[in-house]
């Protein structure tokens, strides 16, 4: 259960301010004890949201840990090692049932509705006019944070696309919990790579053991294909690559046209800010399984696909399958 009470005040608010402006006071997680406030190096200081690749995440906790401790009283580190969710939230005075309780997310459209793959390139946006959400998210390093999103998807309805790396051990255990919304479609799994590398720094036959080694992956745990849609590692491609995928039947680069920012920790006000400024009509937005922040402000994403009454959608439910 959760708390929805400042809904009201935000409804019909859809400005979308400039990243590095205030979040509306509404869409701030309250003040709480014993929880990470960590203020990353990088949020907010120019004012932009990092550029649409991933980082370097294996690099940067490195360096993250040595800032953290280089920065020892000017950033507040407090672990909070549970993952939050939607039925474990603490109980407020919300009704969950009768004419308070907050309302479903919309549904997807209608099959009937589905279009076309456009073809020519990579995938960054959800093509035409429409109020259509595709939430992508990817990786899988923390199992914990793997079960959460999943938790967040039965308890709102909110549609997923999962983009994985097999090599974590995240989608072993949480197949039991997660296959019933795989095949039912509400969930969908692309491909990743295996491991995560940057792809453009590979042979073309460590290429296809990346993204056939997944494929392989996908198919004998959870019994899907995710062809035609794989993303490359850090949005590094090239012809090359592109061809050896393409040979392989993954044929759709899927990349994205706003990003939470949350490939490395950062503070949950940073990535309600971000959802904030990308959760547009159309738009295909990127975010990680990978740090627990983003599971303690499952309420504010919500909030947000609320008040803009946009649809979330899976990449199936948007694009007719091609051969
Ligand atoms: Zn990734």
């Amino acid at each position: 259960m959760v708390r929805f009470a400042a809904v009201a005040v935000e409804s019909g608010n859809t400005r979308i301010p400039r990243a590095g402006t205030r979040v509306p006071t509404s869409h701030r997680k309250r003040p709480a004890k014993n929880r990470v406030t960590f203020v990353p190096p990088f949020a907010g200081a120019s004012g932009r949201n990092p550029a649409p690749s991933e980082l370097n995440r294996r690099h940067f906790l490195g360096a993250l840990a040595a800032a953290t401790v280089a920065a020892v009283g000017a950033a507040r580190l407090v672990v909070d090692p549970q993952p939050r969710t939607f039925a474990e939230t603490p109980v407020g005075d919300v009704a969950t049932s009768g004419p308070t309780a907050p309302a479903a997310l919309l549904p997807p459209p209608p099959l009937s509705a589905r279009i076309p793959l456009p073809g020519g390139g990579a995938l960054t946006t959800i093509p035409g006019e429409g109020d259509l959400l595709a939430l992508t998210v990817d990786d899988g390093v923390n199992s914990e944070v793997v079960r959460a999103y999943t938790q967040f998807a039965k308890d709102t309805g909110v549609r997923l696309t999962y983009f994985v790396n097999g090599v974590y051990k995240s989608w072993t255990e949480n197949l039991a919990m997660l296959r019933p919304l795989v095949d039912s479609g509400q969930i969908q799994l692309g491909n990743h790579t295996w491991s995560h590398p940057d792809l453009t720094g590979l042979s073309k036959d460590e290429v296809a053991e990346q993204i056939t080694r997944n494929d392989e992956f996908l198919k004998n745990t959870y019994g899907i294909g995710a062809k035609p849609y794989w993303r490359p590692p850090y949005a590094k491609r090239n012809d090359d690559v592109d061809a050896v995928a393409a040979d392989l039947g993954y044929t759709v680069p899927t990349l994205w046209s706003g990003s939470l920012s949350d490939s490395t920790l950062i503070t949950e006000d940073y990535i309600v800010q971000m959802a904030d400024q990308y959760f547009t009509p159309q738009a295909i937005v990127i975010g990680h399984l990978n740090h627990l922040p983003v599971t303690h402000v499952y309420p504010q994403l919500v909030e947000i696909i609320r008040d803009r009454n946009l649809r979330t959608v899976t990449l199936n439910d948007v694009f007719l399958k091609t051969p």
